[in-house]
């Protein structure tokens, strides 16, 4: 069915391969829907015909986008055309008079939707790389016909009773063809299709419901920020701050109305950036303590409810589903399949974790009382004093680093350089390939043996109408069934240098070129029949793993012997300035890695509840309080990254029970990567076998079974913690 399609059009499947921890959970598609009023209809969609680029396949090599064509006026009417013509096909296979098949059913849905495939691919990877105000508002014009024409299909009994025929056969299927077949089912039984009409109706009341609730809560979280702005009177009570801070806090006030005054917002983690450098430890603790508790009945508006409304309505919907809870529900398709696994997971980190952090708390707490400090840090102290010990003991200078990466080299030296010692394949320039921005560069890649692969696209750059981060996404995914290769794209925000200087990177910016690269191998080596199966589409605690495994090749000797070069003279990086590196990336880790344990695992304490536990919450704040307590994470100087009433990744956007994935992924990916360290490392061997059990499969194959394949065993935690540098307690 294409499930990608919809939401790659509307902004949403690019989060699939983004990147990070990101902050705002919002997906595309709840900010277009919330929009959707403020939009008005412009005038009928145009004709689609000949004329318009998106009406047959492109041309040019591998069906690259022909963007010296495409022009904003042909996204309507192609996009409508789409809908159109993929409602038509799915009707036609919802009534087939032949019995059902996996041919005429399951292929005949995959092979659907080809024009709506076709074009909202393109759209949603311009309006998210160089789209403007005309893309957001199609975008949010288009969204809610994406939704119903999506519930059309999902809700189409004579399909569903198709694909259940399709599915009670499937012993005489196998591999991918199976796993395809189960997905589907599965795909509309946990939209309700089985349910009695009774309950169908109760499930379309509570989607409502927490629609209207998630909303709720975060339109609250925007009222949270001004309710604990924090007013300051007397500019020195701002010491510690630059004068460009202060500068930015006067005019927040002056937005306020409050000329004259500074005005502090809060950002939405429970940490904040600003307590790293105010001395004044009452206006931290104010500051602090305004994050901490928005929303707890605070001030007027109080999210409490609604969490405790959300806990109660996704387990009411897994029960009438029939699961145990919405943590069983979520992840029954991901890799850690029950919430209990996700969990034990983590709880395996915490002791090592809690010890590290200990030990940093003992050289804050040396600094504290060496400055004469009487009092025990508080979590309003810590980031203050973190960052005075991080001056003192892994002091580096960044900009002395970025002069040994320069951007051309770190691409051809160093990312491409180790992608061909791993796997043998090389990328070849083709300026022939129209794009949609000057800067963009593409590649074609040849495999080991000289055969093509697909296309890649470079969009490195930062520009106006480019959405922040950085991630992987695609044109055209992998498929024997329509006979289609790769076609991928790279996106980051790196800033460009002035003419004529060169661009130099960031260490971070360096690791995380290699991390999206491993997005785009994912999708580039994808081997698979049918297109929803193919590369990325892979579930939420799968798909930072090839990602994150491909990050820790920065380090490699060979590779930083290639690549790091000093920009004007050509000389190696210091091992001295390396270790500097090294040792800044792992500081304060065990307070990070313990903030996000702590939310990790209050997520799921919330959904692994019955309807009736849920039911009995009689206060967030206390319940909370006991699950930090219940896990072994209730470290008062360390809270949990993000409390419940401000959890927007679980209670206002997409992650609930998920919020562990992060974690899971690169558990994975440092496990991983340590038993290739210890098989040779960078040899084309180790690339084959990485290639051959997980990059080539997609979504192909139980992904616990593919890293099983490739590891010969489940994954521990151990590599994790020893990438984070957390194996032994930090006192020093
Ligand atoms: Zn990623």
């Amino acid at each position: 069915m294409r499930k990608s399609i919809i939401a790659v059009a509307i902004g949403a499947a690019l989060t699939v391969a983004a990147c990070g921890d990101k902050e705002a959970a919002q997906t595309a598609t709840e900010q277009a829907a919330e929009q959707t009023q403020q939009t008005t209809e412009q005038g009928a969609a145009a004709e689609f015909n000949q004329s318009n680029p998106f009406y047959a396949e492109s041309s040019l090599p591998f069906q690259a986008p022909d963007f010296t064509k495409i022009e904003f006026a042909h996204y309507e009417p192609a996009l409508l055309a789409g809908i159109e013509e993929h409602a038509k096909e799915i009707e036609a296979i919802a009534a087939n008079s032949e019995p059902a098949t996996f041919e005429n059913t399951i292929v005949a849905m995959e092979k659907s939707g080809q024009l709506l495939g076709r074009v909202a691919a393109v759209f949603g990877n311009v309006a998210g790389s160089a789209g403007n105000d005309e893309f957001r508002a199609l975008q949010v014009k288009m969204a809610p016909k994406f939704a119903a024409h999506s519930d059309n299909i999902n809700l189409n009994a004579d399909l569903f009773a198709r694909v259940k025929t399709v599915y009670e056969n499937r012993d005489q299927l196998e591999g991918e063809a199976l796993r395809l077949v189960e997905d589907t089912y599965k795909g509309f039984v946990r939209a309700g299709a089985e349910l009695s009409d009774d309950q169908q109706a109760r499930i379309r009341e509570i989607n409502s419901e927490m629609s209207s609730v998630t909303t709720e809560f975060r339109n609250n979280l925007m009222n949270l920020v001004d309710e604990n702005m924090v007013v300051v009177e007397d500019k020195a009570e701002l010491a510690g701050l630059t004068e460009s801070q202060i500068a930015r806090l006067a005019s927040t006030a002056e937005s306020k109305d409050m000329p004259g005054k500074y005005v502090i917002t809060v950002t939405n983690t429970t940490r904040q950036p600003i307590l790293s450098s105010l001395e004044n430890r009452e206006l931290r603790e104010k500051v602090w303590k305004a994050s901490a508790l928005r929303g707890s009945g605070n001030t007027a508006t109080d999210n409490r409810p609604l969490v405790k409304k959300l806990a109660e309505l996704r387990a009411e919907k897994a029960e009438l589903l029939g699961y145990e809870n919405w943590g069983a529900y979520v992840l029954e398709r991901s890799m850690a399949s029950a919430p209990e696994a996700a969990q034990s997971m983590l709880r395996d980190l915490v002791p090592a974790v809690v010890s590290n952090v200990k030990g940093e708390m003992v050289a804050i707490q040396d600094v504290i009382n060496a400055e004469g400090g009487e009092f025990e840090v508080e979590p309003w102290d810590w980031a203050f004093y973190a960052e005075k010990v991080r001056a003192e003991k892994y002091a580096m200078d960044s900009n002395e680093v970025k002069q040994y990466f320069e951007f051309n080299r770190v691409v051809e030296d160093g990312v491409f350089y180790a992608m061909n010692q791993l796997f043998g394949i090389s990328f070849e320039k083709r300026d022939d390939i129209p794009t949609y921005a000057d800067d963009i560069v593409v590649y074609e890649v040849k495999d080991v043996d000289g055969e093509s692969l697909g296309l890649f696209y470079g969009d490195w750059f930062t520009r106006d109408g480019k959405r922040g981060g950085a991630w992987m996404s695609s044109f055209v995914s992998q498929s024997h069934l329509m006979d289609t290769k790769p076609v991928i794209l790279n996106n980051m925000n790196i800033t460009k240098a002035a003419d004529g200087e060169p661009t130099l990177l960031s260490f971070d910016e360096v690791s995380t070129m290699f991390h999206e690269m491993g997005h785009a191998l994912h999708g580039m080596f994808s081997d698979v029949m049918y297109p929803s199966l193919a590369g990325t589409s892979v579930s939420r605690d799968y798909v930072e793993f090839p990602s994150t495994f491909q990050e820790d090749w920065t380090l490699n000797p060979k590779v930083l012997a290639n690549m790091a070069k000093h920009h004007e003279t050509g000389e190696q990086i210091p091992q001295e300035l390396l270790d500097k590196v090294m040792a800044a990336k792992n500081f304060n880790m065990g307070y990070d890695t313990l903030e996000y344990i702590a939310a990790a695992l209050l997520d799921l304490e919330y959904h692994t509840l019955t309807k009736e536990a849920a039911a009995s919450i009689e206060d967030v704040n206390q319940f909370e309080e006991g699950a930090l307590v219940r896990n072994g994470v209730d470290v008062d100087a360390v809270p949990p990254r993000y409390r419940s009433n401000f959890f927007a990744h679980v209670f206002a956007g997409g992650y609930s029970a998920g919020y562990y994935a992060y974690m899971w992924s690169e558990v994975l990916a440092a496990d991983a990567f340590k038993y290739v360290q210890e098989s040779g490392g960078l040899t084309l061997e180790n690339g084959q076998a990485f290639r051959d059990a997980i990059l080539s499969k997609g979504n192909s194959k139980d992904p616990m079974q593919q890293y099983i394949d490739f590891r010969g065993q489940k994954p521990t935690v151990d590599a994790l913690l020893e990438r984070r540098g957390l194996t032994a307690p930090k006192i020093d």
